[in-house]
């Protein structure tokens, strides 16, 4: 049988993106459909094609189920359609998680396979904890077991007697439920009970949680804490070690929770600087970017373009849009003519540098007087022509100083911003659910659309610790019109100034409480005013 179709079991890593294999996205990126993992990290779903198709393989969530038998006929049946399909699951595909089984399967069937192997939370999750798995005083070996059926299952197949006597660390997956059985198991066949142990939730992610204590105590600490699956457990000697290793819980933001409402591209370098501290963060674009559907002013620009002494760009984005319909009208980049260029702000300029054309003026910042001031710097503009490339923005006044200035100015959109209504990652749900410590804007048209999706007044009255963040003094009037305040304002299109911004504001509340102190961490309170739904 000849099949066109092939399967790559893709480990996704245990939850942090950045453990995704090079090897994993560039398969990502070229998949025709996906059938991903609950353990996977949805963020990576980021790395498919828009044409991809993307399906829930989970076992279990909320709302969807699939059963194995399920699972297996559809990567069968999109195989035989000739389809590239990546089977995306939660750390490595062979180590547990049935990866093996689905190989038979397609071996079975004659359907072409390969496997690409993850970062498992086996020793990843462990390692996010600060407890290598071996070390040279402690421990120089490691036995993996699963907690699945826990000891006292007639189902069980672990020998967990015989384990009780296994020098090194050992490592259950799946064992959260039968910790109790499997601890006192492991103390009835002669392991000690001050045995250190620790538990480890959701490791690797920015909801990391880690109770740490000995065989003896480790089920009621655990209890206590109310830790939830995906846990990882390890017994040994090493865990000890965490007491100083313990990098990723430290860092100043980790379990601070902060959802960004910029668009997925922009977002990043704040995306990255928040991770970096160790914040749990949401991706919730509030806007999408689409071309403008009238091109015929565009066109009509292009068609023009040498006629014009400067041609003006609002943001990174419009550049991109404006070369996009650029290239499909022209087939050199010589054809933009000898105007000037000028850019609204730092990272506009940048973007223009970037495809190795030189502003002539970049304001340093998007207030009008400041873009106008570094555009006349250059000369005056009486009578010069204008070219202002840019959304279909009604806040902008630039082109009308411009013109009370004497020059003509033509304003073209090339792109629209629209209200993202799509939730690819499940950041949006995850917001609605749990509330964020932080929410960032870093437009105020974000705001709006935010708003409009998500009621932001009534967000906040849902989950009255949240905060809100601007990244820029600029969008303030979209605040002001709900009637609410930022805690944190950062300069214009800096990720780091932002992220200090909110450590100082977090240094503050935190300042607060200890001279007026709470009995619970605020997370406990908000958890029980969370309404259902
Ligand atoms: N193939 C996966 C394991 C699948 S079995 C791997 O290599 O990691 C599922 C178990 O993995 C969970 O019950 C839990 O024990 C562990 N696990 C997976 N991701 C985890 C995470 N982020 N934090 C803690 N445990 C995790």
């Amino acid at each position: 049988m000849t099949v066109g179709g092939i399967v790559y079991l893709v480990g996704a890593g245990p939850g942090d993106a950045g453990l995704l294999t090079l090897r994993g996205k560039e398969l990502l990126e070229r998949a025709e459909v996906i059938v991903y993992d609950g353990l996977a990290n949805r963020e990576l779903l980021r790395f498919a094609s828009p044409s991809a198709e993307i399906i829930y393989g989970g076992k279990h969530d909320r709302t969807r189920c699939v059963s194995q038998a399920e699972l297996n006929a559809l990567l069968l049946a999109k195989a035989l359609e000739g389809k590239r399909v990546v089977r995306l699951k939660g750390g490595d595909p062979f180590v547990f998680g049935r990866g093996g089984e689905e190989a038979e399967l397609l071996a079975a069937a004659g359907i072409p396979f390969q496997v690409v192997p993850g970062v498992s939370s086996v020793h990843s999750v462990p390692g996010y904890a600060g407890i290598p798995l071996t070390h040279r005083r402690y421990a120089s070996s490691v036995t993996v077991v699963t907690g699945h059926d826990g000891p006292l299952s007639p189902a069980n197949k672990v020998d967990w007697a015989g384990l009780a006597k296994v020098p090194g660390t050992l490592v259950v997956l799946m064992g959260l439920r039968n910790i109790q059985a499997i601890a006192a198991t492991l103390i009835a066949h002669g392991r000690s009970p001050e045995t250190p142990v620790a538990i480890v939730s959701r490791g690797t992610t920015g909801r990391q949680q880690t109770v740490a204590g000995t065989l003896g105590t480790i089920a009621e600490l655990a209890g206590r804490a109310e830790i939830s699956p995906p846990a990882v457990t390890v017994v040994g000697e090493v865990v000890n070690l965490r007491e100083q290793l313990d990098w990723f819980e430290q860092r100043p933001l980790f379990g601070r929770r902060v959802a960004v409402t910029q668009r997925l591209d922009l977002a990043r370098p704040l995306v990255a600087a928040l991770r970096e501290r160790g914040a749990d963060v949401l991706e919730v674009p509030a806007t999408r970017w689409v071309p403008h559907p009238d091109r015929a002013r565009l066109d009509k620009a292009l068609a023009e373009l040498a006629s014009y002494d400067w041609i003006l760009f609002t943001n990174p984005l419009g550049i991109e849009f404006f070369f996009e319909r650029f290239f499909q009208v022209h087939n050199d980049l010589r054809q933009l003519g000898p105007a000037r260029l000028g850019a609204y702000g730092p990272r506009t300029g940048q973007k223009l540098r970037e495809w190795r054309l030189q502003p002539a003026a970049v304001a340093a910042d998007h207030k009008t007087p400041l873009i106008i001031e570094a555009i006349t710097k250059c000369g005056s503009v009486q009578g010069q022509r204008f070219l202002v490339l840019r959304g279909d923005s009604a806040f902008e006044k630039v082109p009308e100083a411009l013109a009370n200035l004497g020059a003509v100015v033509h304003v073209v959109p090339c792109y629209a911003v629209e209200p993202e209504t799509e939730d690819l990652t499940g950041g949006a749900a995850a917001l609605v659910e749990a509330g964020a410590d932080w929410i960032v804007f870093a437009s105020g048209l974000a705001i709006e659309h935010f708003h409009q999706r998500f009621d932001l007044p009534g967000l906040l009255a849902r989950f009255p610790g949240t905060r809100l963040a601007i990244a820029s003094p600029t969008v303030q009037w979209a605040l002001d019109r709900l009637g609410l305040t930022p805690a944190a304002i950062s300069r214009p299109d800096d990720a780091e100034d932002l992220v200090n911004a909110i450590l100082k504001a977090e240094a503050a509340a935190h300042d607060a409480r200890t001279t007026n102190p709470q009995p619970w961490p605020l997370r406990h309170i908000l958890a029980l005013e969370v309404p259902a739904g």
